[in-house]
């Protein structure tokens, strides 16, 4: 495991290796496990961020469910820019479905806050909000999550599904920019 990645001009150190990435995602199927035995949810995962993490995850249920897609986009560089972009919508109607919304990182909360309003206005028969990362010290919008993997301080992460401008993505484990 490399202990220090450069990513475009930036320097990012070791923060959460894949082992203790993979006791999180174990932990979370089995809490979802017990609350979902015998139903059939819609998991709804937010590009591109949660592919990695959705992907791990969906190998431990032990229910049936259905995956669908949505697409925003906030970030640029290491900012948010506050601004939402929907670029891929809902190909799945949750109306009346159990669903799981699964995030990377929930960070100043406008992201989920928006796509939490967007479904619950369908009508779903219940709305969880699952993040891998949760960085509370951001939030701007009140937020509730219902499975949350870490609860992280103020810092640009990039790995398992986190990028920076686009890169960083396919790495196992978790890295923190430095001197932040
Ligand atoms: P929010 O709307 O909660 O501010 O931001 C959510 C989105 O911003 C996440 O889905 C993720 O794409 C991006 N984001 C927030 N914090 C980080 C971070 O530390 N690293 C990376 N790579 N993306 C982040």
């Amino acid at each position: 495991m490399k202990k220090e990645i450069n990513i475009h001009d930036k320097i990012f150190s070791i923060y959460i290796p894949e082992s203790e990435i993979q006791i999180r995602v174990a932990a979370i199927a089995a809490e979802m496990n017990v609350k979902y035995k015998g139903q059939t949810p819609l998991i709804i995962s937010v590009l591109n961020g949660s592919f990695m993490f959705t992907s791990d995850l969906m190998k431990l249920l032990d229910f049936q469910c259905e995956l669908s897609f949505i697409r925003v986009s906030s970030y640029q560089g290491v900012e948010s820019t506050g601004k939402l972009k929907q670029l891929i919508g809902l190909s799945e109607d949750p109306k009346g479905r159990h669903v799981i919304l699964v995030e990377d990182i929930v960070d100043t909360g406008h992201t989920i806050s928006a796509l939490v309003e967007q479904i619950s206005a369908t009508n779903p028969e219940s709305l969880s909000v699952c993040s891998l990362l949760v960085k509370p010290d951001r939030h701007e919008k009140e937020v509730n999550i219902t499975f949350s993997g870490f609860v992280i301080p103020d810092r640009f992460v990039v790995g398992y599904g986190l990028d920076l401008d686009g890169l960083g993505r396919n790495l196992p484990h978790i890295y923190q920019l430095k001197n932040n």
